[in-house]
């Protein structure tokens, strides 16, 4: 079964994702973090961000692979070619460059079959942009996670503390959330936009506990 969570940035995807996954006993699958390791890998290697080929050759030749902190059945830990960056793409710096990275054809072309080979193992809770529209249009279960944009702000530097990433700036996350939703719903390849069998839940003012209970209850109809 394919449990397929959507939706703008900060919008409580990979908490309500995660919670879901545990709760059913299914794994997980954050996509955006295969286009940051990408972004990632790019900026290493010093790779343009407008060329599309050669940031495809990155998505194909380098392989991402998730791993578990001890105790935990969910995995949160990203590598890339083997070289950890679990917390290096969760930078201000990964957050501008994933939006061109993730509108390369190339790039999504690989990452999409990917992701597919990885859900099409098992039982998967994957969160995204695209999931319920493109990955895999015939999950039995689609949901797009919506919050108001200064809730999803406040939630992006609170996560960012709780990581331990160091603080950042409030109106600087709003304003990068803006251009990114933007970027995501203008893109031509695969904007965001929920798939039309999606069900549609705001967490702005929802309990993330009582979201969590009404996609586990979607799941076991
Ligand atoms: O979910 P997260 O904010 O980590 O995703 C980072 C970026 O990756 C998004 O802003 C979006 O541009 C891209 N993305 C995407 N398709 C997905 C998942 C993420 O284009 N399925």
């Amino acid at each position: 079964m394919i449990i397929a969570i959507d939706g703008p940035s900060g919008a409580g995807k990979s908490t309500v994702a995660k919670a879901v996954a545990k709760k059913l006993g299914f794994s997980c699958l954050d996509t955006g973090a295969m286009y940051r390791a990408v972004a990632w890998r790019a900026l290493a290697d010093g790779v343009a961000l407008d060329d599309a080929e050669a940031l495809g050759a990155i998505a194909r030749e380098k392989e991402i692979s998730f791993g578990h902190v001890a105790g935990d059945p969910v995995p949160k830990r990203v590598f890339i070619d083997g070289t950890e960056v679990t917390d290096a793409i969760r930078t201000a710096d990964i957050d501008k460059a994933v939006s061109p990275v993730s509108a390369a054809k190339p790039v999504r072309e690989a990452l999409v079959a990917q992701q597919q080979r990885i859900g099409n193992a098992g039982d998967y809770v994957v969160e995204g942009r695209d999931i319920g529209t493109v990955v895999f249009p015939e999950a039995e279960v689609k949901v797009f996670l919506t919050a108001s944009d200064e809730e999803r702000a406040h939630r992006r530097v609170r996560q960012n503390v709780d990581r331990g990433v160091g603080s950042i700036d409030y109106d600087e996350v709003l304003a990068d959330l803006k251009r990114r939703d933007e970027h995501d719903s203008s893109r031509e390849t695969s904007p965001l936009r929920p798939a039309d069998d999606a069900v549609h839940i705001d967490s702005t003012e929802s309990y993330i506990e009582d979201v969590i209970e009404r996609i586990c209850e979607m799941a076991s109809s």
